[in-house]
């Protein structure tokens, strides 16, 4: 049996599991094959404090995850189902094998939300992408659509203009939500266009995306326009779906936690982008992370 286990190989895991092992605590984490961190869908990370000139994420989260083994942190892979107490102990279940453990950090992190739009789905992998540095190569000197007014949206579109002839970034308001150094950037990025106050109806092709329609929400005029690539960053949905009656989760399926990222069942904590929170980076998962791991650390203790 485990002291803890951790379901989720993103930094609010691997910080977790680095805090657990160091307290010499028996300490599992289970990684998804299907899941990915949201921090490796960024090329480059610039705000994460101790790298100057920043650090490719996958870099980041190699040293974040070789600092965890380096103090005995196990690793298992698979997708969690679900888990149920029995007695004192929590058995987290996996498609083909059960875990035992004292407690369980969840830190499974939040995915991209889907548009729910015509040709979205059908065109997903052939011009429809969630992701702009696993994708992005494939616009070379191409014209892409990005929708989103956020960080990511901004962010992944200054990157996709590495590749791309042009970026046009349409947003549904006439203001971006993004910090104001990355709406610098885009603004001054000769690549980068925008299309304000709009929204996408519908995404057409035929082997592949041959262009958007788009509607302007004040003048509710509708219009085409004819792009390659169709990148959508409008926002995450939290991987919590296994949770469902287990733990207390908020109306948009975020963990309810205190500040000690206690959950509501007894055992079982949350730390990163999967919990109820103000702020996601990668700073504040860490932290999450390492503060999971203490409280679990005084929950066995009694
Ligand atoms: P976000 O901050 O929630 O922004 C989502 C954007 O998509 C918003 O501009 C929103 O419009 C728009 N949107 C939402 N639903 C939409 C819909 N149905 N149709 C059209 N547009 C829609 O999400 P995010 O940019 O993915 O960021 C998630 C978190 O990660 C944030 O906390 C962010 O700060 C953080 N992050 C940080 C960094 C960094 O520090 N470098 C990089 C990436 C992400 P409205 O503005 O109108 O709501």
């Amino acid at each position: 049996m485990y002291d803890v286990i951790i379901i989720g190989g993103g930094p609010a895991g691997l910080v977790a599991g680095l805090y657990s092992t160091r307290a010499r605590l028996a300490c599992l984490l289970i990684e998804s094959r299907t899941i990915f961190s949201q921090a490796i869908t960024t090329e480059r990370i610039e705000n994460y404090p101790g790298f100057p000139n920043g650090i490719e994420s996958f870099e980041l989260i190699d040293r974040m995850k070789e600092q965890a083994k380096g103090f005995g942190l196990e690793f298992a892979f698979g997708d969690v189902k679900g888990f149920t107490k029995q007695g004192e102990r929590w058995i987290v279940n996996l498609e083909d094998k059960d875990y035992e453990s004292k407690t369980v950090v969840v830190a499974t992190g939040a995915s991209p939300k889907k548009l729910g739009i015509s040709g979205e789905a059908e065109f997903c992998g052939r011009g429809v992408s969630y992701c702009a540095t696993c994708d992005g190569p494939l616009f070379s000197d191409k014209d892409i659509v990005v929708v989103g007014g956020g960080d990511t949206a901004l962010e992944e579109a200054i990157f996709l203009t590495k590749f791309a002839k042009k970026v046009v970034i349409i947003h549904r308001r006439d203001k971006l939500r993004a910090t104001k150094l990355l709406q610098e950037r885009a603004f001054s990025n000769e690549k980068i266009e925008f299309v304000w106050d709009s929204k996408l109806l519908e995404i057409f092709g035929k082997d592949g995306v041959e262009g958007v329609r788009i509607k302007d929400l004040k003048t509710e005029q509708e219009s085409q326009l004819l792009c390659h690539g169709v990148f959508l960053f409008i926002g995450l949905t939290p991987n919590t779906d296994f949770l469902m009656g287990e733990v207390e989760l908020d109306e948009a399926g975020y963990i309810i936690t205190d500040d000690e990222m206690k959950t509501s069942a007894n055992g079982i904590f949350a730390a990163g982008d999967c919990r109820k929170k103000s702020f996601r980076q990668i700073i504040t998962a860490a932290s999450d992370g390492a503060l999971a791991s203490f409280s679990a650390q005084r929950y066995i203790e009694g």
